[in-house]
């Protein structure tokens, strides 16, 4: 290695979960690569496997071209070794002698790359001219990359790391994000994503500083390197030096005790100034992380989002073993409210079982609601496993991504069903549960009063509303910029849902991100909100935020905010208002 390689450097990205960690960097892309099997493939099935090889060489060049095509003049000489490797791709050499192996030993595109790219390694490596030398080298980068593009980044097995590191990856799906062990894992880094991601939520709810949309992490970072994550500014550094590195320890140890000091203070009520009590609640995502919850105050869960039970398995959960978690969590949360969400499967968080083709636009498709209505075995068994466990505490249903009226008659229909088929069984359970919907399409705002008839709660989703509303993908770095909860049409978004619920005398929660960041908390409590739902981790700034505001006061500055008419005016009347004694503790949100 030379000097170069060892100067401090600094990356700057969006922070998406507080905290600082210091650590040494595991990249998650090249881990895949050593799970590569040997298999034979039937002599009617080889022109398929060679389609799919070219296929993985296509996305690997594909891939080549956008980062060529993205790097900065500064740096251009990074992209001419990027140029050779595309030339490389479709060499002879390479891409011709893998083809003629799998054509003639059947075997699969994975095994045949591994064996040619290893001889021709071992090939260049034996020659005395050191320029030739250094070009196994970019066989071996070549063949990773189309390796990565065969195995699919989803095989890496995070679950199995087995020392203390910080990731460092492309990006991370949601599925392999809930695999890591808080005991291995410091905190992540990723070239992709954005806040409102899942990606990013599990990070904030398993409490662990990270960095997302930083491009080019995963050229940036070796194994081994010893870095920073600041996931509270949003920055990176790699090859700290020994003052970097000691202004951020003491940096780590202040936020740390500010945070441990903010646990022991969120047992108490979240009461206004002026006496009116607001519920603060977890969002979780698996079982285990009521613990998390309690230990900081909160209220109950706002939202379990169930999904995670199906992920990253060949199978769908038995009724029985639903029953079994769920009722842990409303037992240990007794008598506190479980709001128990039904699966919100595919989009971002899509199921392994073979469910058809593949959707050109999963975050419209046939996600959520959508999706139980149509797998009717499937929704039935979780309802019957909710009302089951409702029999042991105090449980509230709620609905996502409901768009229309229908959704929710039929829902509730067939939540009766399930109710009468447990009652004729002699099933214990439980019917006499609240019933809610997720506001989280626009149209569910537009039809917010014809909504609030059949339902007992709202729980609005800024996440998906954002995205729908103001056609942002959240979890496209390119157009995080535009990703805010302030913009001024979210905002009467927000109030016409609030007036139309209570209008019917019917209850507003929030349990997106939105309701995390305490920023926000001033002119949610005004606009007429009962109740947020957070990462645990968030619960007790939310909760101490609270207790400093003024009810009848958050009510008149909500009058001034919806005035405003651009994004950037919001802002700095919500940031100019908060003006409380810990706005020091960040929450790290871009
Ligand atoms: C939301 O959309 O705001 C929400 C809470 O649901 P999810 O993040 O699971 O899509
Ligand atoms: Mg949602």
């Amino acid at each position: 290695m030379n000097n170069v390689e060892h100067q401090e450097m600094i990356l700057d990205g969006i922070g998406v979960s507080p905290g600082i960690c210091i650590g040494k960097a595991y990249l998650v892309e090249l881990d895949g690569l050593d799970i590569v099997e040997k298999y034979r493939i039937r002599t009617s099935l080889v022109p398929v496997e060679i389609k799919r090889f070219k296929q993985a060489v296509k996305k690997a060049k594909d891939e080549l071209r956008a980062i060529i095509e993205n790097t900065p003049d500064a740096v251009r000489k990074h992209a001419d070794i990027l140029e050779t490797h595309v030339i490389l791709l479709k060499d002879k050499m390479l891409y011709g002698k893998i083809i003629e192996t799998i054509e003639t030993e059947h075997i699969n595109s994975e095994w045949a790359l591994k064996k040619v790219a290893s001889s021709l390694k071992a090939m260049f490596m034996s020659m005395s001219d050191p320029y030739l030398k250094e070009r196994a080298l970019d066989i071996v980068h070549v063949s990773d990359k189309i390796l990565h593009h065969l195995v699919g980044a989803d095989q890496v097995n995070i679950a199995s790391i087995d020392k203390r590191v910080i990731l460092v990856a492309p990006d991370l799906s949601p599925a392999q994000t809930s695999q890591i062990q808080l005991e291995r894992v410091k905190g992540f880094i990723t070239d992709q994503g954005g806040s409102a991601s899942h990606t990013s939520i599990i990070a904030r709810s398993l409490g662990i500083p990270a960095v997302s949309g930083l491009e080019c992490a995963t050229r940036s970072v070796c194994n081994d390197d010893l870095m920073i994550v600041d996931g509270i500014s949003g920055l990176v550094i790699i090859h700290p030096s020994e003052q970097t590195l000691l202004s951020y320890e003491e940096r780590r140890i202040q936020y740390e005790a500010q945070m441990s000091l903010l646990n022991r203070q969120s047992h108490l009520d979240a009461v206004t100034l002026d006496g009116h009590r607001f519920f603060v609640m977890g969002n979780i995502e698996l079982p285990e992380e009521i613990v998390s919850v309690l230990d900081r105050g909160g209220d109950g869960v706002g939202l379990y989002r169930t999904e995670f039970q199906y992920l990253g398995r060949p199978d769908f959960p038995c009724e029985e073993e639903l029953f079994e978690k769920y009722k842990d969590v409303v037992e240990v949360m007794s008598p506190r409210p479980v709001t128990i969400r039904t699966l919100d499967i595919n989009g971002d968080k899509a199921l392994e079982h073979p469910s058809g083709g593949v959707e050109d636009n999963p975050a419209l498709g046939l996600r959520a609601i959508r999706y139980c209505l149509k797998h009717l075995p499937v929704f039935k068994t979780q309802l019957r496993a909710i009302l089951r466990a409702a029999a042991y505490g105090n449980v509230r249903v709620l609905f996502p991504m409901i768009s229309g009226f229908e959704e929710i008659q039929e829902a509730k229909n067939l939540l009766n069903t399930v109710s009468e088929e447990l009652l004729q069984e002699g099933t214990p359970h439980n019917r006499n549960v609240e019933i809610g919907i997720m506001i989280e399409v626009p149209s569910a705002v537009i039809l917010a009063d014809v909504m609030a008839d059949a339902v007992d709660f709202f729980s609005i989703g800024t996440n998906d509303l954002i995205q729908f509303s103001l056609a942002i993908d959240r979890g496209n770095r390119d157009v995080a910029y535009l990703y805010s909860p302030l913009h001024p049409a979210i905002l009467r978004l927000l109030k016409q849902t609030v007036d139309a619920a209570h209008a019917k005398g019917k209850k507003v929660f929030m349990c997106g991100e939105m309701a995390g960041d305490p920023v926000h908390l001033p002119m949610l409590i005004g606009l007429g909100i009962q109740e947020f739902s957070m990462t645990p981790h968030a619960i007790p700034l939310a909760k101490r935020t609270i207790r400093s505001l003024n009810l009848a006061e958050s009510c008149g500055f909500v009058s001034n905010i919806l005035k405003e008419k651009t994004t950037k005016a919001v802002m700095e009347r919500v940031q100019r208002h908060f003006t409380m004694s810990d706005t020091e503790i960040s929450t790290g949100r871009a």
